[in-house]
Parts: structure tokens; C-alpha cells; sequence
């Protein structure tokens, strides 16, 4: 069993405690899944998340619409993650892609919501382009306005759940102004005929993502998400809340390497006595418990300030992304040479965690963008 202790820190109310208990009972049950098809499993996980609840809390209800609760965002990605990397990804992608709905959509956009969550409609958030992934502000793929609404042409790549999603928020030049007040988001249904699945992607840790192709993609003025022009706000705002939860998935990755470590420390046995009763392995352990708690400490900090009605928490989820993916990358590296020769063997599960942290420290801002705004940050005050 996962240290719970933290659960006792005064970020959080009684109700996370239960959420926390009813998921880890839900999650020892149901995962992991079966990776060897990722597509089939993803849609699963979906399935299952939303007939058991849990993704109710990704978006905000359509009949009764009131604030995201980060916290439970967080804490429902950490277990996830702990349990099971693709259970995590299908999680979030449900609130990342629908994200823009969630704060800026109208009631009739927000009935969309409905579906994604109970999980039966997958959801994706496609911004990043080949020319610009950290460079957002430049996208190219362009929103021409018509008569009938707007034909978007253009592509997006390493959009995840590219090739299954029900439901692309798009984000695209509109022209207003140059930069980043010329963009605008756009909700595109998965089969519209204008979209076309160009590539799909294959990383070190396998889940769906595409490069996406839109030719002559028509939607109606009815797609068009917020007001034109303020698409790059929409995005930012997105990530503004689900940065901290990516800081979450990292945690839980990082939880679970102490975990196996902690474990196999105490049951290989080696020079006539256990790893656990080598200093420098110790050393290596407390290390590892350190910088879980640090990293928790900087995640729910985020998310409680968030909930607590902060308009914009850039700092904050910036520092606990960087630091809790950073670190996770760190605990994950001691977890594997705590495992030796196994660490490395493939499928098991150190090995796994070894390559399903890389990308966070990459996605939703590097982590050199995340020092940018940190220190935007320090040198403003
Ligand atoms: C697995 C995965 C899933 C993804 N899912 C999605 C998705 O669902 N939707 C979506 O829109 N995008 C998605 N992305 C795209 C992701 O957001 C981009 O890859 C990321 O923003 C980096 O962009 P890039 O790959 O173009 O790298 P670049 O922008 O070329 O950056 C390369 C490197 O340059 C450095 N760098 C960048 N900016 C700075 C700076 N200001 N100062 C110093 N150094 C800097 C960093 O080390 C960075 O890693 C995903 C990516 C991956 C790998």
C-alpha cells in the first residue's frame, strides 16, 4: 500500500479522503489493462472511467455547471498513474480536450459535455503544429471565415488521442491581429470529412496520438469556441488548470517507483544481508521518499490554490510541474539501478515507468518553459 499520510495535509477535505479511498479500491480491481493495443485499451479505460464515475470530475456538468475541482483532479491522476500510465492518459485527455468548453463554451457547446463525461464520447485538444510546439503563439493553420461558418486547412501533430477521438478542440489562426490575439478555438467533430488522420505516432511509451491533416474542413458558426481572437487565452487558460495535474501523473509514476523499490530493497538479499541494509542504498531511498513529498507538497499546493478561487495559478502550477516531473525522472533513474539487471528488463515495471515519465517533462510546456514563467514570475514582484 502507497503512503497515504499525505492525505492528512491540510490542502484537503474530508471528501478528497473518501475519493481517494473509493478510487484506490476501484483501481486495485480494474488495472492495469492490457497495453498490447493501446487504441482498444484507451477506449476501454474511457468506458469504464465513465460508467464508473470518475470522469464526471474532468469537465464541469452542463445541468449544473460550478468549478472544476483541481484537487480531485490531481489526486485522481496520481492514483491513476500509480496503478497504470494509459488508465492516467485517458483520464486527462478527457478533461484537457474539453477543457475550452468546460470555461469558455456556450450551454449548447456544453452539452457536449455530457457524453465525455460518462465516457462515451473520447475527447482531444489539438494546438501544437510541426513549427510550433513551444512557440504557440505562431501557429499557421488558418480559420477562414465564410458564409456558411469557417473552413479550416492546415495540420496538427502529437495530438493525443489522435485517431479515436469523438472530439477535436482545435485551436487556429483567425487573423484578428499577428501572434497570439489572431487565434481562435474551434470544436471539430471526429468525423467531420475535412479531417484526416495523417500520421499516427509512436512514442517510448505508446498511446494513441496522430498528426492531423485538415483539408477544406468545414464547421459552423456554432463551433467556433469563445469569442474570435481569444482562442490563445482559451488555451492558456486550459493549461493554467491541468499543468498541476500533469505534476499529479508524475507523483504517481514517482510514488510507485519508491514503492517497488522500497519492496525489492527489503527482499533481495545479497553480501549475506538485505539491500535495504546497504547505507547507500538507504541513501538512495531517502532521496526518493524526499522528493515524492516535495513534489506533493508543490502539486497540491497548486491545485489548492486554484480551489481556493485564484484567477490564474501560472506560478504555481509551473513549479509543480517542472519540479514533480523532474523529479519523478530522478526517482524513476534510482528506482531501475535499485533493480539492477530487471530494472532495465522489459515489462517489468520500473522499465515501464522509466519510459512513461519522459514525455511529461516535454508536454504542456517543457520544463525550460516552465523556469521562463517561473522567473517572468520572480523578476515582475
Ligand atoms: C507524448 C506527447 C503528447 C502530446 N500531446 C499533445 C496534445 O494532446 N495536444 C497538443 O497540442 N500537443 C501535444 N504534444 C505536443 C507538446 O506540447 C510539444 O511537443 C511541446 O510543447 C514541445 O514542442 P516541440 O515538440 O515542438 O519542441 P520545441 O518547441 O522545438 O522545443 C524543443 C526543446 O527546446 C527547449 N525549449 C523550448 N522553449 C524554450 C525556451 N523558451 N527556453 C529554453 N528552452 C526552450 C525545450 O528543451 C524543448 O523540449 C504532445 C507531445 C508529446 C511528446
Amino acid at each position: 500500500m502507497a503512503d497515504r499520510r499525505f492525505l492528512d495535509w491540510p490542502f484537503f477535505e474530508s471528501r478528497h479522503r473518501e475519493l481517494a479511498a473509493a478510487l484506490e479500491e476501484w483501481a486495485t480491481h480494474h488495472l492495469p489493462v492490457d497495453h498490447a493495443d493501446v487504441d482498444a485499451a484507451c477506449r476501454g479505460l474511457v468506458t469504464a472511467l465513465g460508467r464508473d464515475g470518475w470522469l464526471t470530475h474532468t469537465a464541469v456538468d452542463p445541468d449544473a455547471p460550478g468549478p472544476i475541482d483541481v484537487r480531485s483532479l490531481c489526486l485522481i491522476r496520481e492514483t491513476l498513474a500509480r496503478h497504470d500510465g494509459l488508465a492516467d492518459f485517458s483520464f486527462a485527455m478527457q478533461g484537457l480536450g474539453t477543457g475550452a468548453l468546460s470555461f469558455f463554451g456556450t450551454p449548447e457547446q456544453q452539452q457536449h459535455l455530457q457524453r465525455t463525461r460518462a465516457g462515451e464520447a473520447i475527447a482531444a485538444f489539438a494546438l501544437s503544429e510541426a513549427k510550433s510546439g513551444s512557440d504557440v503563439a505562431n501557429i499557421e493553420m488558418s480559420a477562414v471565415r465564410d458564409a456558411d461558418g469557417f473552413v479550416l486547412n492546415g495540420e496538427k501533430t502529437w495530438i493525443s488521442n489522435g485517431g479515436i477521438a469523438d472530439l477535436y478542440v482545435v485551436f487556429a489562426r483567425t487573423g484578428e491581429a499577428t501572434g497570439a490575439k489572431g487565434i481562435s478555438a474551434f470544436l471539430v467533430a471526429g468525423d467531420n470529412p475535412g479531417l484526416e488522420i495523417a500520421e499516427r505516432l509512436d512514442v517510448i511509451a505508446p498511446h494513441p496520438l496522430a498528426r492531423l491533416r485538415f483539408n477544406d474542413c468545414r464547421v459552423t458558426p456554432a463551433a467556433l469556441i469563445g469569442a474570435p481572437g481569444q482562442g490563445f487565452k482559451i488555451a492558456m487558460a486550459t493549461l493554467d488548470v491541468f499543468r498541476a495535474t500533469v505534476g499529479a501523473a508524475a507523483l504517481g509514476f514517482a510514488r510507485r517507483a519508491l514503492d517497488e523499490s522500497v519492496a525489492r530493497a527489503r527482499e533481495r538479499e545479497l553480501f549475506g544481508a538485505t539491500l535495504a541494509d546497504l547505507q547507500l542504498v538507504q541513501g538512495h531511498i531517502a532521496d526518493m521518499a524526499l522528493g515524492v513529498d516535495a513534489a506533493a507538497l508543490l502539486v497540491y499546493r497548486a491545485a489548492w490554490v486554484k480551489d481556493g478561487g485564484a484567477p490564474r495559478v501560472s506560478r504555481e502550477a509551473a513549479m509543480a510541474k517542472l519540479y514533480a516531473t523532474e523529479t519523478a525522472q530522478e526517482v524513476i533513474d534510482k528506482a531501475v539501478q535499485i533493480h539492477g539487471g530487471d530494472g532495465v528488463r522489459k515489462g517489468s515495471v520500473v522499465e515501464a515507468l522509466y519510459r512513461e515519465i519522459r514525455a511529461l517533462r516535454i508536454y504542456e510546456g517543457a520544463s525550460e518553459v516552465q523556469k521562463v514563467i517561473i522567473a517572468r514570475d520572480a523578476l515582475a514582484q
